[in-house]
């Protein structure tokens, strides 16, 4: 990634949109969006654009085949025509969201010419869980949660974030992170057991010190009521029960060992992950084109003359934030920086059946 990353920073990318009209701001200092915060600004600034650069942009024509002679590409054939051309950038995203025309045509493409393919999996998606009780805590954001998976071989997978309860599961920022790691879990495992602190980072030792401290100075206050000074009244509801505890219950009615249990659900809330709903939801593939195949200096195919490959088609995602969006067109940019220099001046991209004519093989952007 470093490579693309040098030669096409978020400075670079947001020059870039500035200098083809897109007002860019990043309102929490961090993420970066265009001030209209519509992605058909961006579309129609990067299309004018290459109106103005003569590129022709030939839509709702799926490629079928990559042509390759003697280890170097020649061009590109759809259902209707063949394209002639050195040089053929593959830029076809992953597997997710298909609604968006994305269907992971890349790795067949690929394959055919000698690629490896890596494992594929769904990425950054909601989860679905075992527990029924989620369903009732849909209403908060619960801030800065530790996330931990609970099997032997995989300890040191953590993640911290902002968690929101759903209908069937969880999401929000950490679990869309977190799920690159949880779906290939699944597929092995059939489910996964996490462990959640909900508590902002407390420990054991310290939840129990600050109920002590609240009974202390509340005595006759039931039991939720001390819990939610830790959490949302409707999770610690529902934690209580799980407990064994009944939430109207006054501490002093409490067996021992059903508060030492509410102490050990507080620090860490187990939550059993039995699925999610496939690519269909997935905002990224996990997996890609195998990335010893690629020079990262230029993004050529290592086995293929003439044949790049940029974005999410590759093996490599990143988490939330506009990350993956960066690599893209970072990665997009390097490969296509080749073209530049010697094609500058002439018609970038020409449709054309003839051997040997420049083609620039473009597709439609989706939503940013
Ligand atoms: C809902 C959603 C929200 C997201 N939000 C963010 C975010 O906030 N920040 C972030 O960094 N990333 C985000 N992502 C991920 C990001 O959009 C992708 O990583 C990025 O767009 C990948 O760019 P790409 O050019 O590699 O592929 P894509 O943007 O997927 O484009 C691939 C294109 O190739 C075309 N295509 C595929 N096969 C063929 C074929 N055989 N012939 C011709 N054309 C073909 C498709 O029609 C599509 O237009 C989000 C994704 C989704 C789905």
């Amino acid at each position: 990634m470093r490579d693309a990353l040098t030669a096409f920073d978020h400075k670079a990318l947001t020059n870039f949109f500035a200098g083809i009209g897109v007002e860019t701001h990043a309102p929490d200092g961090y993420r970066i969006f265009p001030t209209s915060h519509s992605s058909s600004t961006i579309i129609s600034a990067l299309e004018t654009e290459m109106q103005k650069l003569g590129i022709e942009l030939i839509c709702s024509q799926r490629v079928e085949e990559l042509l390759m002679q003697d280890s170097q590409i020649t061009g590109v054939k759809t259902a209707s025509e063949t394209f002639y051309a050195p040089n053929v950038i593959v830029a076809t995203g992953g597997l997710g969201y298909p609604v968006l025309g994305a269907e992971g045509d890349g790795y067949t493409l690929a394959s055919k010419l000698g690629h490896k393919i890596t494992e594929i999996h769904p990425a950054m998606m909601p989860l679905k869980t075992k527990e029924t009780w989620v369903k009732n805590c849909r209403a908060d954001t619960i801030a800065k949660v530790e996330l931990r998976v609970d099997l032997p071989k995989a300890k040191k997978l953590r993640a911290n974030g902002d968690l929101i309860f759903t209908n069937n599961g969880i999401r929000g920022p950490v679990v869309l992170d977190f799920a690159r790691e949880i779906t290939p879990l699944i597929e092995k495992y059939g489910e996964v057991v996490l462990l959640l602190n909900l508590t902002k980072g407390l420990n054991e030792e310290q939840i129990s010190q600050h109920l002590k401290e609240k009974v202390l100075h509340n005595p006759h206050a039931k039991m939720v009521e001390h819990v939610s000074t830790l959490l949302p009244h409707a999770i610690s509801l529902e934690l209580c029960l799980l407990a064994g505890i009944n939430p109207e219950e006054m501490h002093n009615k409490i067996s021992g060992a059903s508060r030492a249990k509410l102490v050990q659900l507080l620090a860490w809330t187990p939550l059993t992950v039995t699925g999610h709903d496939g690519f269909k939801m997935a905002m990224i593939t996990r997996g890609g084109i195998h990335l010893k195949e690629i020079n990262p200096k230029t993004m050529q195919s290592k086995i293929v003359s003439g044949l790049y490959f940029c974005g999410e088609v590759v093996n490599l995602d990143g988490p939330c934030g506009g990350y993956n969006l960066q690599w893209s067109f970072s990665s997009g940019a390097l490969a296509g920086k080749l073209y530049r220099v010697p094609l500058l001046g002439i018609k970038i991209a020409n449709r054309s059946k003839t051997e040997g004519s420049a083609f620039t093989y473009t597709l439609n952007l989706r939503s940013v």
